[in-house]
């Protein structure tokens, strides 16, 4: 059955769940419309890879010449979203490194759209899931009527909470790196990193590209982050590890902005003040969830609840999530594309199942 006005599948976010939740939908006949997002604070079309540099273990995408594939496959009115090159990185005088976060998502896009995926550059705002038809409501739009809808809004970078932190972004304090670092104000100064997961090495590695000296500073004294990732911080002669410290004030003036951090030693309570004009804060994420207002089971950390095993149900009939806004454990590219497949097969049987073929 296909009814006019409404939609058999609209998809919320567009990161890698959504971009492959659309691309199998849209190969499924189902004509998927997707809501792309707008820039907001903190977050940005594209989701979390749009912040990230280059993706090792993203499968398929192995370190070669991979800008003239990237030109080639996406549409030439986009070439203009494409980060640099990373610097350095050449093999016979060609580009010869990992895909960057924003490429192997351009390409996802790319992939969707050339399957007929239709995209909305908007921001949902509230949805009705409490009936047929679900009705999702977008911030300049209107209200989209839909049988199905895929929620995979991801999940966004959390700061400490300080109001001198909140003071200075912008002026020195940031959650990305990748977005920010290569900002003149950074340039051949001392910056920081707090945190001590992947996103932190990340974050400390990438910094020293443009900074003097990298401080880490860690809440305790051995990282999360992955082996290699951590190899990687503990031996990069620019970063220094701050073990066992938590900040607790940034300190500047409204002329220069961030100028110092002031942080506590959490074993002996000494106060350490270190001047950097960079703070950048990676300790972990809040899944972007607000505009549900509740609608849809969470659990305690605010991730949708799926409510059968190895499916994407949620707690509302036709609801269907994948990504990092149902998972706090995985979150991963890979894993976010793997369920957002299973989200659009999982919405293609409700809707058979339903008659609304
Ligand atoms: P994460 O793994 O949750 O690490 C957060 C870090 O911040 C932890 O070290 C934590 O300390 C610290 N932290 C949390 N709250 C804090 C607070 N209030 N004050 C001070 N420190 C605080 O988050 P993530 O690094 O963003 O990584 C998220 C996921 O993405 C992970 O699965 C990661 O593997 C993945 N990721 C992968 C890559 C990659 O492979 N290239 C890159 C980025 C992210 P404790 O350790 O003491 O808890």
């Amino acid at each position: 059955m296909s009814e006019a006005g409404v939609e058999k599948v609209v998809i919320i976010g567009s990161g890698p769940a959504g971009w492959s939740a659309a691309i199998y939908a849209a190969r499924a006949n189902l004509n998927p419309l997707l809501f792309e997002g707008t820039p907001q604070p903190d977050m940005i079309p594209l989701g979390q890879l749009a912040f990230t540099t280059e993706v090792e273990n993203y499968p398929g995408f192995p370190v070669g010449n991979v800008r003239a594939f990237v030109e080639s496959s996406v549409a030439e009115d986009r070439h203009y979203n494409l980060p640099p090159l990373p610097k350095g990185h050449e093999k016979n005088g060609q580009p010869h490194y990992a895909v960057q976060g924003v490429e192997l998502v351009e390409l996802m896009k790319q992939q969707a759209l050339n399957f007929g995926t239709r995209v909305i550059g908007d921001d949902i705002v509230d949805v009705d899931i409490s009936s047929q038809p679900l009705k999702v409501i977008s911030r300049d739009n209107g209200t989209f009527a839909a049988r199905t809808v895929i929620v995979a809004t991801g999940a966004r970078a959390n700061y400490i909470g300080l109001p001198s932190e909140d003071k200075f972004k912008n002026r020195g304090v940031s959650a990305c790196a990748v977005c920010d670092g290569a900002l003149p104000r950074f340039r051949n100064k001392p910056l920081l990193v707090v945190g001590g997961g992947d996103s932190a090495v990340e974050e400390a590695t990438y910094l020293t590209n443009f900074a003097s000296r990298v401080y880490m500073v860690h809440r305790r004294d051995s990282l999360r982050a992955s082996k290699i990732m951590q190899d990687r911080a503990l031996h990069n002669p620019k970063i220094e590890m701050v073990w066992h410290h938590v900040v607790e004030e940034c300190l500047g003036d409204d002329k220069q902005g961030l100028t110092a951090v002031r942080m506590k030693n959490v074993n002996d309570g000494s106060i350490r003040e270190q001047p950097v004009v960079g703070m950048f804060v990676a300790i972990g994420h809040t899944p972007n969830t607000a505009f549900l207002n509740g609608k849809l089971e969470m659990n305690d950390k605010g991730y949708l609840k799926l409510t059968k095993p190895f499916r994407t149900h949620t707690s509302a009939e036709g609801v269907f999530a994948a990504g990092d806004v149902a998972d706090d454990y995985y979150r991963q590219a890979i894993t976010s594309a793997g369920t957002g497949c299973m989200a659009a097969l999982d919405a293609e049987r409700w809707l058979a199942a339903q008659g609304f073929e």
